[in-house]
């Protein structure tokens, strides 16, 4: 059986991984010219299951020892004392192992153990689709037994087999701004935090030296068109106070600037005929406050076990319904965690100050209480049980 997967960062590799693994022949193709490794991109959480498929993949090790080193945050406010918290306070209300990772090393590490025997094609993309065959950019010409869509919240994969993304895009009211810039903070390994009504940025450092990577969540309940930079600084303007002013006038040099409204992608079922989609593509459940990541990774492991055990339909089937509950989980998460982390309003910004000042004085209880975001991205894994690792390569 011939698996043809477009997506190289997280949901792709893992599936491609655990398909060898059953036996399967893995061609994927990618966008992006290369593996992603350089510094990093963001930083992405690994909760509970996610964390057991990465130990199944033999990479715990690796992939701890490449986890993100911020162990304390610090919210700056003006003319007042900056608040510093360990981050593991912040962590206190997730249940079971986490990791935080950036998300390229993550998706190198991913790419290293599955390159011997996947066929990688980057700097590529498919341009038509008919059942599981596929015409790429390339000009070749895949005869597949099953295509995946494992490529994020813009999939292609989606667009050609299930229409425009608007169909299934919701829209939280949010948007989200990432770029690198000198550390001009100079706050070390500290996260630096700033809020505001409607606004919170993070100033964190990479993984080089002298860098670091500003973040920024805005609420704007009107959808915003037109250059991402200049709807940033006029949303944010000088409302966080010269810290950030300062952060802000790197913004017109920084070279990989993101920007994107905070959605989530909500569809019925996410596969039709040969096709189906794994991860953000069939159910980001919103870039930065989701915890796509984790549900990227144990549902890419439950569709390769899923197709290990009977015809491609069938297992499809199955995967949905391993699926349905957690997705559904999924999508009450980035409004909490929006809520909890994006004050609508001052009362709100003075609300999150105390939170923060008092949170390593309380008891453990409740500070598992007040960090779970309700449930939050850790238990929406809970009801998922991986299935055994299974077949050993063939
Ligand atoms: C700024 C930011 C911050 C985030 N913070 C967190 C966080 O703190 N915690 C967390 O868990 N998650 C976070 N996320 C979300 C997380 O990155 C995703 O949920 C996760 O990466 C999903 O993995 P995936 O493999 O499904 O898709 P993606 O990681 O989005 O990967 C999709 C891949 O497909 C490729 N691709 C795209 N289109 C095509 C195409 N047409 N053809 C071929 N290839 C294509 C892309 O280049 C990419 O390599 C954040 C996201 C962003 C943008």
């Amino acid at each position: 059986m011939h698996a043809l997967i477009s997506g190289a960062s997280v949901a792709g590799p893992v599936l491609a991984y655990w398909l060898r693994r059953h036996g399967w022949r893995v061609t994927v193709v990618e966008r992006a010219a290369d593996a992603r490794a350089g510094d990093g991109g963001h930083a992405v959480d690994l909760f509970g299951p996610a964390v057991d498929v990465i130990e199944r993949m033999g990479l715990l090790d690796r992939v701890r020892e490449a986890r993100t080193r911020n162990d304390t945050i610090t919210l700056f406010r003006e003319g007042r004392a900056p608040i510093t918290l360990a981050t593991a306070d912040l962590a206190t209300g997730i249940p079971g192992r986490h990791i935080e990772i950036m998300r390229g090393p993550l998706a190198g590490l991913l790419h290293e153990v599955t390159r011997d025997d996947v066929d990688y094609r980057f700097g590529t993309v498919i341009e038509r689709l008919d059942g599981a065959t596929a015409v790429l950019s390339s000009g070749d010409t895949v005869d597949a037994d099953l295509v995946v869509g494992a490529d994020g919240l813009h999939s292609g994969v989606r667009a050609l087999a299930f229409g425009p993304e608007e169909r299934y895009r919701r829209f939280l009211g949010a948007y989200l701004a990432v770029y690198t810039l000198p550390d001009v903070l100079g706050t070390g390994p500290t996260v630096a935090a700033f809020t505001a009504p409607g606004l919170a940025a993070t100033v964190y450092p990479t993984l080089t030296p002298g860098l670091s990577r500003a973040l920024f969540l805005v609420r704007s309940q009107q959808e915003l068109r037109g250059d991402g930079k200049e709807i940033l600084r006029g949303l944010a303007g000088d409302r966080l106070g010269p810290r950030v002013a300062a952060v802000l006038e790197h913004l017109g040099a920084a070279g990989d600037f993101y920007f994107d409204d905070i959605s989530q992608i909500r569809m019925d079922s996410w596969s039709r005929g040969p096709v189906t989609l794994v991860g953000d593509a069939g159910y980001g459940p919103g870039p930065a406050v989701g915890g796509g990541t984790s549900l990227a990774a144990a549902a890419a492991y439950v569709l390769a076990a899923e197709l290990a055990t009977g015809p491609v339909d069938d297992a499809l089937r199955r995967y949905e319904a391993a699926l349905a509950g957690p997705v559904r989980h999924s999508r009450r998460i980035g409004p909490s965690v929006l809520g909890a982390i994006v004050p609508r309003n001052r009362a709100q910004v003075w609300l999150t100050a105390q939170a923060t000042r008092l949170l390593p004085r309380l008891p453990r209880p409740a500070r598992r209480w007040l960090t779970s975001f309700g449930g939050g991205p850790a238990a929406m894994l809970d009801g998922l049980v991986l299935p055994p690792a299974g077949a050993t390569r063939s």
